[in-house]
């Protein structure tokens, strides 16, 4: 199930992706990740990573260095009672209210179920007072669970207003409980506390400028929240912490990490030995700086970092992505210092080919080795098209007009040049 989940994402987010078309080794890698391959079974960790890379952790959905919306006037709350669920429309230029009674001491347990509208949710104590706010990097769908205690006894409010201004969508509301608190509880309060320092100091931060500690001080925030979360058993809010984490990180990780570096007009880290393929790679990234910066009014911090085997969960070990897949995250492209990765894909390739097959596909494009890293070096170039899309404005409502715009940035960089 679980695959076919993949392969249907897979079809959604390559079909647009010019640079498959290109290269008669790319239509066949991607014919392998279809399924009747032997590369078959890699395609579930590349379209997972991918997926988490490049989509659900979008260069559009968690944010540095945004604002969280401000609460305006709004009309009079909503009451909610125990287990009722209220599904409605986000306002697009104001928080919608709701309110329940407290008795001091308990603890209330809210849910908001985006669907389709990527919302913030506050609470304020009985005097307007704040106490709690919680907005995860998931997009517009999926829970934002809010905890909150009460000090004293009193009617509570609960806003919730769409991350962006003007932009509307559905949600749930559903006041789960209104309770005794337990111990456990006091720990959640402290990981929706640490989440919410985190979020502040990390929207402190702008791409631009931000130093290594100041990124360290967020990226510890998030970390405890790991923790905190992680000693509960809840996997939902410890992987959302951690992409937190890992949006935050990357740069800083391999700042702490102290790799050998260069600078030019970008800085490239590279595992020790790889100096010579990490400054061949800036070169051919750096026109592409000009030319993106020149065309797009913009100029995205674009940092790349060449890692061996040893060193490529450095940026962010937490999402584990496969050692050899391009990425990127915000500030960062990550690109693998060797070629095990390609020449695996290859060898699959190869194995689930004819020699006539293999002899047409050759004199279409060359050995299908050199297609094949041509093709996953081209996708550095797709990933500064994240970087470049993010930092232009772009929020990308679905996956695939996200790697679209990516792939759209650098098909205009190689067509013309
Ligand atoms: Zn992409």
């Amino acid at each position: 199930m679980a695959y076919s989940l993949h392969f249907s994402a897979l079809v959604v987010k390559y079909l647009p992706f010019f640079a498959v078309l290109r290269r008669p080794a790319a239509w066949l890698f991607t014919g392998a990740l279809l399924g009747a391959h032997p590369a078959r079974s890699q395609a579930p960790d590349l379209l997972a990573a991918t997926y988490y890379v490049t989509g659900w952790l979008p260069l559009g959905g968690p944010t540095l260095g945004e604002e969280a919306p401000h609460l305006l006037a709004a009309p009079a709350p909503i009451p909610l009672t125990v287990g009722q669920s209220v599904k409605t429309t986000a306002a697009s230029d104001e928080a919608q209210l709701y309110t329940f009674h407290m008795m001091a001491g308990q603890v209330a347990h809210v849910v908001a179920d985006q669907q389709g509208a990527d919302v913030v949710v506050t609470a304020q104590d009985p005097n307007d007072q704040p106490l709690a706010e919680v907005d995860n990097p998931n997009g517009s769908k999926g829970l934002e669970i809010l905890w909150l205690q009460a000090a004293t006894a009193g009617n509570y409010r609960v806003a919730v207003h769409p991350l962006e201004k003007n932009s509307t969508g559905t949600y749930q509301i559903t006041l789960e409980a209104v309770r005794a608190a337990t111990p456990a509880d006091a720990q959640r309060l402290r990981a929706q506390q640490l989440m919410a320092e985190g979020r502040k100091l990390r929207g402190a931060l702008t791409l631009r400028a931000s130093s290594a500690a100041e990124r360290q001080a967020a990226t510890d925030k998030f970390a405890a929240t790991y923790a905190t979360w992680h000693e509960l058993k809840d996997v939902r809010e410890a992987n959302l912490a951690m992409l937190s984490l890992a949006i935050t990180s990357a740069n800083a990780a391999l700042v702490a990490a102290k790799l050998p570096s260069s600078t030019n007009k970008m800085t490239v880290y590279y595992s020790p030995g790889f100096e010579a393929r990490a400054l061949a790679i800036r070169a051919n990234l750096e026109p592409a700086l000009a030319f993106l910066t020149t065309k797009l009014h913009v100029s995205p911090v674009v940092n790349l970092a060449i890692l061996n085997q040893a060193g490529w969960l450095l940026p962010h070990p937490q999402l584990q992505i496969p050692y050899g897949t391009p990425h990127s995250v915000p500030g960062l492209v990550l690109l693998p210092a060797t070629l095990e990765f390609d020449k695996a894909v290859v060898a699959a390739l190869k194995s689930g080919l004819t020699a006539s097959q293999l002899r047409a596909l050759e004199a279409a494009g060359g050995f299908i080795e050199q297609q094949m890293q041509a093709y996953f070096e081209d996708i550095a170039y797709h990933e500064m098209g994240h970087l470049y899309a993010y930092d232009y404005g772009v929020k990308a409502p679905t996956h695939w007009i996200s790697e679209f715009l990516a792939t759209y940035l650098m098909e205009s960089y190689l067509i013309e040049n």
